[in-house]
């Protein structure tokens, strides 16, 4: 499989170079060049499957067999990128910037994997402190910077060293956010999963997905175009609004991201959109029909994971929440009666204070995060300007 990036079609890569890369030469999307399709058999064979084997059938599309949400892609990722790695004498220097999960989904997928350093950015006092220890307290291969600033200066940050003739002649830099093609592909899998679990009604299925750099949904997205049978997407956003407001107006603002309670979303001008008018040939009507996105206050989200736990017994976590009520207004306003399925993103104990604030319900820690809170932070911080980080780099990496 080739890939090509979205600012020039006509120049195609191997899927090596895109996951090293991270991003195009001329700053575009790396996409692969074609989305293979399932044979209608797999999705009959699917319900007798194991995950991993569904994993295998998608994945084997896109690469040779190799082989939680974020943590998911990031261990596959690590895995590849240190195949890749495997016979050079230069370091591969993977830089990420995070608004909470990735950062500790890629250190830890990333600890101690030989032959690669991570650099994680995170913003300052906006990170819960559960979330700010599992990014922070791993040594060795991970190094970790606490940038006074918000995600988007973190984003900034990185986005600026890949174009920085001076670290791109010196160091070798890839990203690990969900620009990283690599992150992608293992996040339509769980979508092929989740409609092997289902009853057999021969209709299709409408997932909603809690989106904040739009990742996840463009997993979902790729995973309809190999086949797989779904009516709708659902993009159910927090407060940070860009992409509700871009279909029902026709027009894109990136914003500066504004803080919610579901902060892994709280992103002001999503990368992936750009791998989503890809594949809708950036025809807003197709967008339309395929994706029906809405956006859920704060009050929303609280009444949600409130309800849910009332009527259910089941404690949801805030960007949980989000895509569940995204699924629910699409069900009522829509009188849809297709089977919805909800992705939930993330472990309510990630958000322990909030969650047991909304619920009233008190939370056990499951052990990995128990260890987590009882180290010591390592992160070292910096300012979010460029010349700063631009030192860093070149003292800390060779
Ligand atoms: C990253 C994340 C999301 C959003 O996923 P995107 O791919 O950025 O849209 C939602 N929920 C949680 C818990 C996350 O960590």
């Amino acid at each position: 499989m080739k890939f090509y990036s979205t600012k020039d079609r006509t120049k195609t890569v191997s899927l090596e170079y895109a996951v090293l890369r991270g991003l195009a030469d001329d700053c575009g999307l790396f996409m692969p060049v074609n989305i293979p399709q399932l044979p209608k058999q797999f999705f009959s064979e699917s319900r007798k499957m194991s995950f991993q084997e569904i994993a295998y059938r998608v994945a084997k599309n896109f690469f040779q067999p190799t082989l939680a949400f974020k943590d998911f892609a990031a261990r596959f990722m690590s895995q590849l990128m240190s195949y890749f790695v495997r016979n050079s004498d230069k370091e591969l220097t993977i830089l990420v910037a995070t608004s909470g999960d990735t950062g500790s989904a890629v250190a830890h997928g990333f600890y101690n994997i030989p032959g690669i350093k991570v650099i994680i950015l995170y913003p300052s006092k906006k990170v819960s402190l559960l979330q700010e220890k599992q990014i922070a307290t791993l040594d060795g291969n991970i190094t970790v910077l606490e940038i006074r600033g918000t995600f988007d200066d973190c984003q900034r940050l990185v986005k600026q060293a890949f174009m920085d003739p001076d670290l791109q002649n010196k160091l070798w830099l890839t990203s690990a956010n969900s620009i990283n093609i690599a992150r992608l592909i293992p996040q339509s899998f769980y979508y092929f999963y989740a409609f092997s679990k289902i009853e057999d009604s021969g209709k299709s299925v409408v997932f909603s997905v809690p989106s904040g750099n739009f990742g996840n949904l463009t997993g979902g997205i790729l995973a309809k175009k190999m086949g797989l049978p779904v009516d709708k997407f659902v993009a159910a956003t927090n407060a940070n609004d860009v992409i509700p407001k871009y279909l029902s107006s026709g027009r894109f603002h990136p914003q500066p991201s504004r803080r919610t309670i579901s902060n892994a979303m709280d992103v002001g001008n999503p990368s992936n959109w750009a791998r989503i008018l890809e594949l809708f040939d950036n025809d807003l009507q197709k967008i339309r029909q395929e994706i029906f996105a809405v956006s859920v206050s704060e009050e929303q989200t609280r009444e949600t994971m409130n309800h849910v736990f009332q009527q259910y017994s089941y404690i949801m976590d805030p960007h949980t929440a989000v895509g569940y009520l995204g699924l629910i207004k699409y069900l009522s306003e829509t009188q849809n009666q297709t089977c919805g399925i909800s992705l939930s993103t993330a472990h309510p104990a990630k958000f322990k204070d909030i969650v047991e604030k909304i619920t009233g319900q008190s939370i056990t820690l499951p052990e990995r995060l128990a260890t987590c809170l009882k180290k010591k932070n390592r992160s070292i911080v910096l300012s979010k300007e460029f010349a700063g980080f631009k030192e860093f780099l070149f003292e800390t990496v060779r």
